[in-house]
């Protein structure tokens, strides 16, 4: 088949040139890539700019006064986005995050959010809209938010202990606001709150049980996540990780817990619920989830594309190299051309990072040319 090139238009980071078919693709709600995996859930990165510095994302000497975050202009606009989604929908997407660096800094996202929950699903239902936050602007947005059609908020919080907080943002910020923030949320009817806590070995690890002891019946549910070696700044090391077979083994010996099945295919967590004094799963007391992505690679139904802030799409969160969708919009693609685009790129996915990772020689851990878990999102 004969095909056609459209040239990148932007010079930050060289991807890949984008090839469309010569026949448009109509999209079925079905697109699935060369393992099988379908199209279900799009993280969207609104900004690169966060008021945190932890050190596993974006460590405070590498994201400095001389870092070069993107201009305005560079952004993907609301409209932009919003389009964007509107075709990622058509292909089967069910799910839309926003994700940043730090979502809630992007000026007006509530009106991204309220563009976005106009639109529908392939079954004409309104897709899954949900957002991750660091917390820290929650307690003032919450309201606007779900006003705005947000559904669920996830937020990220490393610890209860203030100290251990300040130290793993590294800007001092103060727990308790976090805290007040996932109050804000509950208040204003968010619905189904999931708190991630990153787990560092020698770092926060003692704050595993403070934590499950304070969310544990409150109907916020969380979950603990292996500590990454996403991006290329981070110093990461595997004797940093706390593998979730240990952490859910720490947990039981305090409080009795039972595995749970999974809700959804191509789900990140895997479940664990509190059980009640005859051993069964008591729903009053929630769950917790382990997010297990260093130890056990779950890249076999991962249905998830990203696209960053600058309207890069990333098949991987350990790609290196993302498709310029923002050439395309902004060199005046149609709708079609961009539908056939996107079936292209997906149907061309071979991904698997995870799973290869044990093989890869050690120093992949620290490419040098991976994207920034904020540039990308989470
Ligand atoms: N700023 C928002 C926040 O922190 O929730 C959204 C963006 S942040 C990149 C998304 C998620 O990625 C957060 O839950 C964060 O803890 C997680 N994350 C960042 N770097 C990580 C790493 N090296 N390993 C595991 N998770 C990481
Ligand atoms: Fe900011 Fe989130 Fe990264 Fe922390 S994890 S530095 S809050 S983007
Ligand atoms: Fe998906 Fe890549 Fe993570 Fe595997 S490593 S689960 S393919 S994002």
């Amino acid at each position: 088949m004969s095909e056609r090139v459209i040239p990148l238009v932007d010079h930050r980071a060289v991807g890949p040139g984008l090839v469309l078919p010569n026949h448009p693709v109509a999209p079925t709600g079905q697109l699935t890539d060369t393992l099988g995996r379908p199209l279900r859930d799009l993280r969207i990165s609104v900004t690169d700019r966060c008021n945190f510095r932890c050190r596993y994302c974006m460590p405070k000497e590498v994201f400095d006064k001389e870092h070069a975050f993107l201009p305005h202009g560079a952004l993907l606009s609301f409209e932009e986005i919003t389009r964007l989604s509107r075709l990622f929908l058509a292909h089967g997407v069910r799910k839309i995050r926003l994700t940043g660096g730090e979502p809630l800094l992007r000026r007006h996202v509530e009106n991204l959010i309220a563009q976005l929950a106009e639109l529908r699903t392939v079954d004409g239902t309104t897709p899954d809209l949900t957002l991750t936050t660091n917390g820290s602007l929650l307690a003032r947005k919450a309201r606007a938010l779900k006003d705005a059609g947000l559904q669920r908020v996830t937020v990220s919080l490393d610890g209860l202990d203030d100290a251990v907080f300040r130290r793993m943002n590294d800007v001092d910020f103060p727990v308790a606001d976090v805290l007040a923030g996932i109050e804000a949320a509950h208040a204003a009817g968010l619905a189904h709150i999931k708190v991630n806590m990153v787990v560092k070995r020698g770092t926060n690890d003692h704050e595993i049980l403070p934590m499950a002891r304070h969310f544990r019946g409150t109907g916020t549910t969380l979950r603990f996540i292996e500590y990454m070696d996403v991006g290329a700044t981070n110093g990461w090391r595997m004797d940093e990780v706390l593998p979730s077979a240990e952490l859910i083994e720490r947990l039981r010996a305090e409080l009795p817990l039972v595995p749970l099945d999974p809700t959804a295919p191509g789900e990140t967590a895997e479940r664990w619920g509190y059980a009640d004094a005859s051993g069964r799963h008591d729903p009053a007391l929630g769950e917790v989830g382990v997010i297990s992505s260093v130890t056990q690679a779950f890249c076999g139904d991962c249905n998830r594309a990203r696209l960053s802030t600058e309207g890069r799409l990333f098949l991987c969160l350990f790609a290196t190299q993302g498709h310029d969708l923002r050439g395309l919009l902004r060199g005046g693609a149609s709708d079609g051309d961009i539908t056939s685009a996107l079936a292209h790129i997906w149907q061309g996915r071979g991904d698997r990072y995870s799973e290869l990772r044990a093989s890869l020689p050690a120093e992949a851990g620290q490419g040098t040319r991976r994207v920034e878990m904020s540039y990308i999102g989470g």
